[in-house]
C-alpha cells in the first residue's frame, strides 16, 4: 500500500476529535510531501538534526511536533521551527523553553512528558514531579511557554490489558493535574498518546492525539 493510503486508512479509523500526528522521522522529504499532499498537516520527528535539516525543503504551513528526547542547548533553535514539543521531560528544560521563548516573544506550546512504561529507558516525569513544575509555574500564567497536555509512551509488549491499564493511568494524571492545577486553562487539552502498534488502544483510554509513525510510512531501517 502506498503512503497516502495507510494515511487515509488511519485516518478512516481514529474519531473526528482525535488529531494525527504523522511521524516522519527517517523518511525523507518525499515521503513527507506524499502524505502533505493528500492532506496532512501535522508532523513528528524526534531528532533536531532532522528536524533542521527537512524543515527548510519542506511547505511553511506544516505544524511540526516535536516528540524526542530535547537537550537544553538545541531549545534556542527549535522554538522558531516547532508547533508543539510533547517531550517535556525536566523542570530545567522547560525552564530553559520559557527563557527562550520569552526571548523570541513566541507562545510555545508544550506537553509533560509521563513515564507509564515498565522500560526503564523512557524518558519521562512521575506524577510528582509533575505537580512540582505545574504547582510553580502556573500561577504565573504569563509565561510564553504553557503546558497544553501530556504525553507518554506504553510498554512494548504483547500484553494489552498492561497497554490499556498504563494508557487509563496516564489519563488518571491528566485529570489530576486538570483538577488540581489548570481548571480554568482551557489551554490543558490534549492527551499525547498510541502509536502504530496500539492507538486503537489508546483512543479508547481517552487519548486526543496519536502519533503514528510505521504504519503510514512503512518500517524504518535504523
Ligand atoms: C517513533 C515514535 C512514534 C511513532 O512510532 P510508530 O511505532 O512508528 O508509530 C511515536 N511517538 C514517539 C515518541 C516516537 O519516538
Amino acid at each position: 500500500m502506498s503512503i497516502v493510503e495507510n494515511l487515509n486508512k488511519v485516518k478512516k479509523s481514529i474519531p473526528k476529535n482525535v488529531s494525527l500526528v504523522a511521524v516522519s522521522k527517517f523518511h525523507p522529504v518525499e515521503a513527507i510531501t506524499e502524505a502533505y499532499n493528500a492532506g496532512q498537516r501535522i508532523f513528528g520527528e524526534s531528532k533536531m538534526q532532522e528536524l533542521t535539516a527537512k524543515q527548510p525543503a519542506l511547505p511553511k504551513d506544516i505544524e511540526w511536533h516535536f516528540i524526542g528526547h530535547l537537550q537544553r542547548n538545541k531549545v534556542k533553535s527549535i522554538i522558531p521551527i516547532v508547533h508543539t514539543i510533547h517531550s517535556v521531560d525536566s523542570e530545567r528544560l522547560f525552564e530553559e523553553i520559557i527563557k527562550e521563548a520569552e526571548k523570541q516573544k513566541k507562545q510555545m506550546r508544550c506537553f509533560l512528558q509521563i513515564h507509564i512504561a515498565q522500560e526503564t529507558t523512557k524518558y519521562g516525569l512521575t506524577l510528582n514531579e509533575c505537580e512540582n513544575i505545574l504547582s510553580k509555574y502556573v500561577a504565573n500564567n504569563n509565561n510564553s511557554a504553557y503546558i497544553g497536555g501530556l504525553m507518554g509512551m506504553a510498554t512494548n509488549s504483547d500484553d494489552e490489558n498492561l497497554i490499556k491499564q498504563e494508557f487509563a493511568s496516564m489519563k488518571k494524571i491528566f485529570d489530576t493535574l486538570k483538577e488540581k492545577y489548570l481548571k480554568n486553562d482551557s489551554r490543558f487539552s490534549e492527551l499525547s498518546m498510541g502509536m502504530s502498534s496500539d492507538y486503537p488502544l489508546a483512543i479508547e483510554e481517552g487519548s486526543t492525539m496519536i502519533r503514528v509513525g510505521s504504519t503510514i510510512f512503512g518500517n524504518r531501517s535504523y
